[in-house]
């Protein structure tokens, strides 16, 4: 059986990350796939856990090689979900999840119809500004930045098969978790997950 893919876009500073943190900590059996990025790492940010931070001639060359299931420019840097290891944790049947912007959710939307895709929007854009703010990790002008490019992110919210409003954080997360739940109970995961005991039920009768 394959892993399902799960899909994460929200503008910068809904909560995403640490929506999907949360979640990845509660529910067992779901990875979050590692991006690449030509981004600077913010304090706390570990290569190889929260990004693979390379440089733009690396980058290039994975494009070049077609290293990546998909990669697109946001704010100016480049990100890309590469493809190989990525398929390897479906193959293996593990959920994954990616948190990549509306441009990548196109992309993997095109490869990969089957993919679940979750949008997150943050309660009004004074919330989100405050919080782009509180994490203070970026500064003013990459604030400004977000800010201004929030609009275009979330103009792309009815391409998605799910929406959430990430207002109450522990709320939103039992939503999101919700979502992965349902996924798990359909029919075609649970006849393989539930094989043995199946068996052993039919076999009593
Ligand atoms: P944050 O999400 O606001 O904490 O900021 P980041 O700098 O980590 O990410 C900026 C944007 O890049 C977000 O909209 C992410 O969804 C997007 N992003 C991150 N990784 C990828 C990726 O591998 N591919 C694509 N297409 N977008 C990505
Ligand atoms: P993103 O990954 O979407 O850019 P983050 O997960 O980094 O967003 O969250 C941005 C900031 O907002 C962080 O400081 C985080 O602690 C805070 N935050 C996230 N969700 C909520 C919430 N529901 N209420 C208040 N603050 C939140
Ligand atoms: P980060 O931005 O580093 O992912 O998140 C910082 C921390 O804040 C995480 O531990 C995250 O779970 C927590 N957090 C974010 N928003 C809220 C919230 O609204 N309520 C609570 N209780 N914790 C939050």
């Amino acid at each position: 059986m394959t892993g399902t893919l799960y899909i994460v876009s929200a503008p910068s500073g809904a909560g995403k990350t640490s929506l999907v943190n949360a979640l990845v900590q509660r529910l067992p059996d779901v990875r979050l796939s590692v991006s690449h990025t030509t981004r600077p790492r913010r304090s706390g940010e570990q290569d190889g856990l929260h990004y693979h931070f390379v440089d733009a001639d690396t980058f290039d060359r994975m494009v070049r090689e077609h290293a990546f299931l998909e990669h697109a420019q946001v704010f100016g840097n480049r990100y890309g979900t590469a493809r190989g290891p990525l398929l390897m944790q479906l193959e293996a049947g593990q959920d994954v999840i990616l948190e990549i912007d509306w441009q990548g959710a196109q992309q993997v939307r095109d490869a990969m119809p089957e993919a679940v895709t979750i949008f997150i929007l943050p309660p009004s854009r004074d919330e989100l500004e405050r919080r782009l703010r509180g994490r203070g990790q970026d500064s003013e002008e990459v604030i400004a930045r977000r800010m201004r490019e929030a609009v275009n992110e979330i103009s792309h919210y009815a391409e998605y098969d799910y929406l959430l409003v990430n207002e109450d954080f522990e709320q939103a997360l039992d939503e999101l978790m919700a979502i992965l739940q349902t996924r798990r109970l359909r029919f075609a995961s649970q006849r393989v997950r539930l094989r043995e005991q199946l068996r052993e039920l039919l076999g009593s009768l």
